[in-house]
């Protein structure tokens, strides 16, 4: 495929071996040693945020924030996400309530959720869908009146700011993925921001077993540690983030730019920038989305269902609460190439390469009449 979906980006210079030699020298290959500890320094420091841990993929972060806020069984969640967000729940046996999203934010839409399930449920999980802040003013008032938990699947927010600062400090916790396909990665990694500090301190003390000081288990833990290889990773990569993250911003802002007039395209929050996570496209219906996918594939352009099916409408996460808008969109969504070295030439092939899958469905239509 000449344009792959996503291509995980890779440490520019041999930074990274020489990080693993000092790793091999020291033999300290995972428990807290000298790398992860430096890349939860450097990565909090980056993001700007206080209470940064790092675990070992973005599903644990869910998990282990729901088990460090104790978070009760009833829980209200969003149908449009990736299967981690609900998955992470039903493995833990909470109750997902569905709420429908906002048919332009794509997020959770606050509007509702009724007065009685904010007294009846525990928690909110919400997802920052591509990086886009949630409504989270208005869920965290909701929220501080019921005493709800508010837990953000952060996962595509890398980077995002939102009035000028860290949309990761919103909720009494935000969770990352640092999955090789995501902006920023340790080929498997996740991590977790907390707004308390005891709640970072459970929670450390949760991935490793529930030892305390003396090696006795507190509690029932689980092992959700970073290891060295993959902090060392994020290391290497954290150098050129910054080149990173002002090349994706750049690609979507030029797809934007093409595909305004030609496609529906997901409503960003005012005070916030695109953070360059992802190209969705949003079509007028699903006949239409396949017919793009198939003709795009012709023309060496992977395309992606993203997200499909609606997390609702899945026999496994119980399929409890009402989501017309999320199920409809989830039909007719689709992402489009990006990662760290698309170029400008290559975005404007995928988006003439869209224009003609477009023009070629409506002859397509034409011809049935
Ligand atoms: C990638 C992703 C996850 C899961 O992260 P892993 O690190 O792959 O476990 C969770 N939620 C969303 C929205 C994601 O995109």
């Amino acid at each position: 495929m000449k344009y792959p979906i996503v291509r995980p980006v890779l440490p520019q210079n041999s930074g990274y071996f020489s990080r693993l030699e000092q790793v091999f020298e020291r033999r300290w290959l995972t428990n807290n040693g000298p790398m992860h500890q430096e890349l939860e320094e450097k990565l909090a420091d980056y993001l700007g945020v206080k209470h940064l841990m790092l675990v070992a993929n973005g599903t644990l972060a869910l998990q282990v924030a729901y088990q460090a806020l104790n978070l009760g069984e009833k829980v209200l969640t969003t149908p449009f996400s990736f299967a981690a967000t609900a998955s992470s729940l039903a493995w833990q046996h909470h109750q997902c309530q569905f709420v429908d999203i906002d048919k332009h934010s794509l997020n959770i839409d606050p509007m509702a959720i009724t007065p009685a399930q904010w007294q009846q449920y525990d928690g909110v999980v919400a997802t920052h869908v591509f990086g886009n802040p949630c409504a989270v003013e208005t869920l965290e008032q909701h929220a501080e009146q019921s005493r709800t938990k508010v837990i953000y699947d952060a996962a595509h927010a890398f980077g995002c700011r939102y009035k000028g600062r860290s949309l990761l400090e919103y909720g009494d916790a935000s969770t990352l993925s640092l999955h090789a396909t995501k902006i920023f990665h340790t080929v498997e990694g996740g991590a977790i921001v907390f707004k308390r500090e005891q709640d970072l301190l459970t929670a450390k003390q949760m991935i490793n077993f529930g030892f305390d000081d003396k090696q006795f288990p507190q509690f029932a833990g689980i092992n959700s540690k970073m290891s060295e290889v993959h902090a060392a990773m994020g290391l290497s990569l954290l150098e050129q983030i910054d080149e990173i993250q002002q090349q994706r911003m750049g690609s979507v802002a030029l797809y934007q730019q093409q595909l305004a007039s030609v496609v529906e395209l997901q409503a960003w929050a005012s005070h916030s920038e695109n953070n360059g996570a992802y190209m969705p496209v949003i079509l007028r219906s699903e006949a239409e989305l396949l017919h793009v996918m198939a003709f795009m594939t012709e023309q060496g352009v992977q395309t992606r269902r993203y997200f499909y099916p609606s997390l609702s409408q899945v026999p496994c996460y119980g399929m409890q609460g009402e989501t017309p808008i999320a199920n409809d969109i989830s039909l007719r969504i689709l992402c489009l190439p990006l990662y760290h070295g698309l170029q400008r030439e290559d975005v404007l092939s995928i988006c003439d390469a869209l224009k003609a899958a477009l023009a070629s469905f409506e002859q397509v239509k034409g011809r049935a009449k």
